[in-house]
């Protein structure tokens, strides 16, 4: 094993990508990163976490802002509960813990939205804590690299590949070394075509020597997305349109939309402006100026396939909890990317 990790080790000095958040070690920062490379590509995640940094430069910035500030630095992001929760945890910090962020993993993980990877990852790469990170670059490596078979996401895989994350650790440099296995899997270790030849561990690969190296990590059949239809109403006069926050437990908890009316299937705009919804808001007389869409917005685990109806807005109009905003000032509202590209198309 000690040969393995010195090989990791050596392959990442000389091949590590220069990332402005290797440099540092301050675990606010250190948290910012890992937090946003989740579900994030690093080109992509890099101005964001500059931006959010710009922004909030300490905890405490962070944590006395307003909500709709921080979504606004995330917008375009998605998995907006990330936001949210690091601001919770940001206000944990500050008034639980008179502003010091916890120095283990034990007391990271009671940071909200904090889970063992973004655990693991800051508490070794800030202070040096040997836990090992095991996120899905890694889980791909190690599957590889040990010829793991179990099917993943169950106990036994979740396990094993652990334990062997934490065989190959190295105790004296775990932060370098988490980072390390990490960087492999995202430039090497690719899921697919991985580049085998540049690869420093080819010799010692199970899936490699044994060419199976496209069967492995055994694959997951992919889960149905919830499909969902969302008619948008673009309610306008002349300087200023309607918009509303989203709020329960739902997609875009916390972010702005224009009025929805949601259905289950797809209706055509004769039988939307039957809709309970739609009489209630408009009675029967309203009609849609002009009907753009359908678009289709793939989140992980839903499908929506939005429509946006425009409209005058009818005389003595009013809606309840939704405010009325001049049009060139939409701006200070956090939205979310389906209404923003729909905004910003040509
Ligand atoms: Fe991945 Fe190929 Fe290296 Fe094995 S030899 S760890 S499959 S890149």
């Amino acid at each position: 094993m000690m040969e393995i990790r010195e090989k990791i080790r050596e392959w990442y000095h000389i091949n590590k990508r220069p990332l402005p958040w290797r440099e540092i070690s301050d675990p606010y920062q250190i948290w910012v990163s890992e937090i946003i490379l989740q579900q994030t590509r690093v080109i992509q995640g890099m101005d964001y976490y500059h931006r959010f940094l710009e922004r909030f430069p300490n905890l405490e910035s962070l944590a006395i802002a307003k909500e709709a500030e921080v979504l606004k630095v995330w917008e375009g992001l998605g998995y907006y509960s990330r936001a949210r929760n690091m601001q919770a945890a940001a206000k944990y910090i500050l008034h639980e813990r008179k502003g010091v962020f916890p120095e283990t993993y034990k007391e990271m993980m009671k940071m909200k939205g904090v889970g063992p990877y973004t655990a693991a990852a800051v508490s070794s790469i800030a202070f040096h804590e040997p836990q090992a990170v095991v996120d899905g670059n890694v889980q791909r490596v190690i599957s590889r690299l040990f010829g793991i078979e179990e099917v993943p996401g169950t106990y036994t895989s979740s396990s094993r590949i652990q334990a062997e994350a934490y065989s190959l650790l190295d105790q004296e440099d775990p932060g370098n070394h988490n980072q390390a296995v990490m960087e492999l899997g995202a430039l090497v270790c690719t899921p697919t075509s991985p580049d085998c030849s540049s690869c420093p561990l080819q010799q010692d690969c199970v899936a490699y020597l044994q060419n199976r190296i496209a069967e492995l990590p055994l694959k997951n059949k992919p889960g149905k997305r919830r499909r969902r239809y969302f008619h948008y109403l673009v309610i306008q006069d002349r300087e200023a349109i309607w918009i509303g926050r989203r709020t329960g437990k739902d997609i875009w908890e916390g972010l702005f939309e224009f009025p929805l009316i949601e259905t289950t299937r797809p209706y055509s705009t004769k039988s939307l402006r039957a809709t309970s919804e739609w009489l209630n808001l408009f009675g029967s007389t309203v009609q849609a100026l002009q009907v753009t869409g359908p678009f289709r917005h793939i989140l992980s685990h839903q499908e929506i396939i939005a429509k946006f109806y425009h409209l005058n807005e009818p005389p003595d109009f009013v809606l309840e909890g939704y405010k009325k905003i001049k049009l060139g000032r939409l701006d200070p509202y956090p939205l979310p990317k389906l209404i923003l590209n729909y905004i910003n198309r040509k």
